[in-house]
């Protein structure tokens, strides 16, 4: 069955004129669909009643609901288990930065890539996301915090981060479905420059993304400045090494004009070495990037740990010293469960 959901604008048209509605019905339904997010046919008061019963009957409409919401007390992030029409378990966490509200989403039930300090990838992947069920992620956590304002002020979700499970270029048809939708101006228009997609290295796709010149922030999971190490932390370097994945990169920049993002998860005695360093700058030194120092978050089935802060400080500083604009990731939400993937999967050990 189609899900309703999933579909762009042009592809709505053509299905309800294909179920003998006048087109500017489609307006209407992706308008309750996608600017009001709702969750049910009930809610959209301006369509026909038999047209409803049609929808329902003909279409499905991918509706999360949280299966676990757990608030952190010291900033406010809030992570979010969703249960799928399936029954698999998709993890979504929503920030509050000083800029905004961020939604971070998954786009796969596990994911095949095989990290080997990623708890997302321990079962490997089960499927891939609808479009639907990308936006669905966000639509559900908007509608909680509409459900929770105070006063008249909209609350509004305007930055995306497609760094929950799953690879999002592994995805990628339903991936430019999610973005045409996420940012359409009959939506929720979202800037594109406010989307951020996090890849582990897959390089054809790269290259088409960097060609679509679409303007999202590209992060490369980057981990290792050597081939050797990369291949040993992260399976798929086997398949794209290291210097067609910086390429790939450059390319993408070169195309784009949006600097990379490079994302360097620390992990003590791993990758923390001065020789990690030099490696670093030899990949980065001169370039428009910025490289994120993520202390690795540990997971019970490895026993990498993070580096203390005062070693994470000092890579940062040599990194910096030699020009590299580097930061460390705040940890948010740090007293709710940590890292990617663990959620679903201590609920999934759980049940
Ligand atoms: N498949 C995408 C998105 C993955 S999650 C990718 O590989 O980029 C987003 C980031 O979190 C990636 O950089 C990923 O490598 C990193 N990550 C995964 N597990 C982690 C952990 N336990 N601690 C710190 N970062 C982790």
């Amino acid at each position: 069955m189609i899900d309703i959901r999933s579909l762009t604008y042009e592809e709505l048209i053509e299905q309800v004129i294909g179920m003998g509605e006048k087109p500017y019905r489609a307006r209407q339904l992706y308008e309750w669909l996608h600017v009001h997010t709702k969750a049910s046919y009930d809610e959209m008061t301006n369509l026909s009643r038999s047209f409803k019963e049609k929808l329902a009957s003909e279409c499905e409409m991918t509706t999360l609901r949280a299966e676990v919401r757990q608030r952190s007390k010291e900033d406010g992030t809030c992570k979010y288990l969703f249960r799928l029409s399936d029954n698999h378990m998709v993890e979504s966490v929503l920030m509050r930065h000083d800029y905004g509200i961020t939604a971070c989403i998954s786009s796969q039930v596990g994911c095949r890539m095989g990290c080997r300090f990623c708890a997302s990838g321990i079962g490997g992947r089960i499927r891939n996301l609808l479009p639907g069920e990308m936006l669905e992620q966000i639509y559900a956590m908007r509608r909680d915090l509409l459900a929770e304002k105070k006063g008249d002020e909209e609350p509004r979700i305007d930055h995306v981060v497609i760094m929950g499970t799953g690879e999002p270029l592994d995805n990628f048809k339903n991936l430019l479905t999610f973005l045409n939708i996420i940012t359409s101006d009959r939506g929720q228009n979202l800037s594109i420059r406010n989307i951020t997609v996090s890849t582990c290295g897959i390089v054809p796709r790269i290259y088409e993304l960097a060609d679509l010149k679409l303007g999202l922030t590209l992060a490369l999971s980057l981990h290792a400045s050597s081939q050797e190490k990369r291949e040993k932390l992260m399976p798929i370097a086997s398949t794209y090494p290291l210097d067609e994945v910086m390429e790939a990169c450059d390319y993408y920049f070169e195309m784009t004009g949006r600097r990379m993002s490079y994302e360097y998860s620390l992990i003590a005695g791993v990758n923390d070495g001065d020789e990690d360093v030099d490696g670093l700058l030899g990949l980065l030194a001169g370039k428009n990037a910025h490289l994120n120092l993520i202390p690795i978050n540990p997971i019970s089935e490895r026993d990498y740990e993070p580096p203390d802060m005062k070693a994470a400080r000092d890579f940062q500083h040599k990194l910096e010293k030699n020009g590299i604009n580097v930061t460390i990731r705040r940890s948010m939400g740090a007293d709710i469960d940590g890292a990617c993937g663990q959620l679903r999967r201590h609920y999934d050990v759980k049940l």
